[in-house]
């Protein structure tokens, strides 16, 4: 406590010093201005042309200040109007030990007048000096007060102009293991981390030593930097953090100072945590080809010294964060840096129906709600869409006026994260909402009419925000990890079958369907290039994913001729998908004319309706 008490009491004089010469600096300023301001007007003559100016009588007033003499010039009679004193013009000369002086400006009718000093030199320091001084520190302070507020962080209202600015420091960060859900592997890698917070010397009596740093390593919004605080929160210990760009200034050193005066607050503050977000902003490998970046390399190079510097049992644990943990420099990864490695993949079924109970906690549910068929319905979903799932439902049933949140604010809320708001106000033609109608449906029956699909959830021509005109969900029974080659062919036919309708009934073709062509190509493609499932590649390895956490890019691994032949591949599959989509629309022209007629009348059906109205043709069929 005491010890903590003379650290602030340390950071207190600096700040108090620093902030001292930024108000003198800041007076010194203000008082060049004012002085600026009043002489602004007057012009420099010499002695004889001012005792001239006296003889001829064109002299009003003559002030001796201090070092001059200040000379206003008399107005001729005719312009003798109120505003006199400003269209006189004033000038200066030096000051000559003159005797006459006196004598000859009486003569002259002038007046004189000596300045008077000040009273006294307090008087006109406090007003120069000191007045301006008090104004700037109240000022300086309650500004900086309300932006430090803001930030939320624990620095006093004077602890600019210092590195230690953009540090976030919390006492206590209020997080715990149990906000986290669905991240069990990477809440027990922390668990060891925590508890050598807790009692170190449980460790250091056997001799281990815990690693200094972990990487939290996963997809954008899977709550990487939730756990960093959780790990604080559970070990009840200070949480220093700072994003990775933050190091990144346009000046070189800035950033390594930064690291400096963050290892030096957190070993002040010892036992705690450091946390770097976005680590992959300084510590990218430093032999890339791009050039290098002298700020950043200082950084990282102060960084590694500084982990290298401190003693693990002192209880100072690094936690750094990534979504590309390809780029890092390999120094950083060293046994005795951030070694230990904590991947926050998405979560799966489980961890996204953990995830939205975490989140509709503090929600009040309609019995209906079912969590999860929404887990169900989110495959891909990161904690972070989650989150935002729950709270896009309450506000929907705010909007309607509900007293509880129902499962379809929750399935809309999850179409709005998908698709984007409903447009009902988007106004199209008779013959285009035909044409969406007929695509969708397409979609769906191509989904029903194959077996390796997922069955349809619901079918809807209500047009997004997000672009689309209608869209046909489909939801999962299970959640799946692998996916055969059939299942992928009948996906991508699925794809194909909106655009396939529209030449089936149309006999056109529209841009509705850029979108599917999107998917279904991608598809093909990693078919041939990273699944291994052409018999012309076999199991050769022809693209890799470059940012497997950011949806990245695939780089091309083999040569161009290869790739052109993969391109041929792709077309082929592609084709024989189209192809079977219009054999499979073409023979079921009359469910596709019926359920689109529903559609269109509806405008949104569920999957149920759909899976009926397909029923009765199997029925009708039979009968003839
Ligand atoms: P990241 O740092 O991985 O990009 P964050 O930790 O900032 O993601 O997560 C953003 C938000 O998403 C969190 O504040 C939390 O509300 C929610 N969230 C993400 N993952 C989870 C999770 N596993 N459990 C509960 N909430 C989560
Ligand atoms: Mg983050
Ligand atoms: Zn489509």
């Amino acid at each position: 406590m005491s010890s903590e008490n003379k650290n602030s009491n340390q950071s207190d004089m600096k700040t108090l010093i620093s902030f001292m010469i930024m108000a003198v600096i800041f007076t010194s300023i203000f008082n060049i201005f004012v002085s600026s301001m009043t002489m602004r007007k007057a012009t420099e003559i010499t002695y004889t042309q001012f005792l001239t100016m006296l003889e001829k009588k064109q002299v009003d007033m003559v002030e001796i200040q201090a070092d001059r003499l200040l000379i206003t010039e008399k107005v001729p009679d005719e312009a003798n109007v109120t505003g006199y004193y400003n269209m006189a013009k004033q000038y200066y000369t030096g000051l000559v030990n003159d005797p006459e002086l006196t004598n000859r400006i009486i003569k002259a009718g002038a007046t004189q007048y000596r300045e008077v000093q000040n009273n006294s030199p307090i008087v006109s320091f406090l007003a120069s000096w000191a007045l301006p001084f008090l104004l700037i520190y109240v000022v300086s302070g309650l500004i900086l007060r309300s932006v430090s507020k803001k930030m939320g962080g624990v620095g006093g209202p004077m602890s600019f102009g210092k590195n230690t600015a953009k540090i976030y420091a919390q006492k206590e960060t209020g997080v715990t293991f149990a906000d986290v859900a669905g991240q069990e592997e990477a809440k027990e890698s922390l668990r060891e981390i925590v508890d050598f917070l807790h009692q170190p010397q449980k460790y250091t009596e056997i001799g281990a030593k815990l690693p200094k740093g972990a990487l939290l390593v996963g997809p954008p919004g899977t709550g990487k930097t939730l756990l960093a605080k959780a790990v604080a929160g559970e070990a009840n210990v200070p949480f220093y953090s700072l994003s990775g760009s933050d190091f990144v200034e346009m000046f070189v050193g800035v950033g390594a100072s930064r690291v400096r005066d963050l290892f030096k607050q957190a070993l002040e503050n010892a036992p705690c945590i450091v946390f770097i977000d976005e680590i992959d902003a300084i510590g990218k490998s430093r032999d890339n080809q791009m050039g290098s970046n002298d700020e950043r390399e200082q950084t990282l190079n102060q960084l590694l010294s500084e982990m290298d510097g401190f003693d693990a049992s002192k209880g100072v644990v690094i936690l750094g964060a990534t979504n590309r943990p390809e780029v890092l420099d390999k120094a950083l990864l060293r046994p005795g840096r951030f070694d230990r490695r904590v991947i926050v993949d998405k979560p799966d079924l489980k961890g996204r129906e953990d995830i939205l109970k975490v989140h509709s906690k503090e929600v009040k549910l309609n019995h209906d709600v079912d969590l999860h068929q929404i887990a169900l319905g989110t495959s891909g979903a990161a904690g972070a869409d989650l989150a935002n799932i729950v709270n896009e439902a309450a506000l929907r049933a705010v909007r309607f006026g509900k007293k509880k949140v129902e499962q379809c604010d929750l399935m809309e809320a999850v179409e709005i994260i998908i698709a984007g708001q409903e447009k009902k106000d988007r106004i199209m033609t008779e013959s285009e909402r035909k044409i969406v109608a007929y695509h969708e449906v397409g979609h769906a029956l191509a989904t029903a009419l194959q077996k390796n699909t997922q069955p349809v959830q619901k079918i809807t021509i209500v047009p997004r925000t997000m672009g689309a005109l209608g869209y046909t969900m489909q939801m999962p029974e299970e959640e799946k990890y692998l996916m055969n080659k059939e299942e992928i062919l009948d996906q991508i036919t699925t794809y194909l079958a909106g655009r396939a309708a529209e030449e089936v009934i149309f006999h056109m073709v529209t841009t509705g369907a850029s979108n599917d062509i999107e998917k279904a190509t991608e598809l093909a493609r990693n078919m041939v290039a990273q699944y291994g499932m052409s018999e012309r590649f076999d199991m050769v390895g022809l693209e890799s994913v470059q940012n497997k956490y950011l949806d990245g890019r695939n780089v091309r691994q083999c040569a161009e001729t290869t790739s052109a032949e993969i391109d041929e591949e792709v077309l082929r599959i592609i084709k024989e998908c189209h192809k079977k989509a219009i054999s499979l629309l073409e023979n079921n022209q009359p469910a596709l004319h019926k359920i689109a007629t529903f559609l269109l009348e509806k405008e949104t059906i569920t999957g149920q309706e759909f899976m009926e109205l397909l029923k009765q043709r199997e029925e009708n069929f039979e009968k003839y």
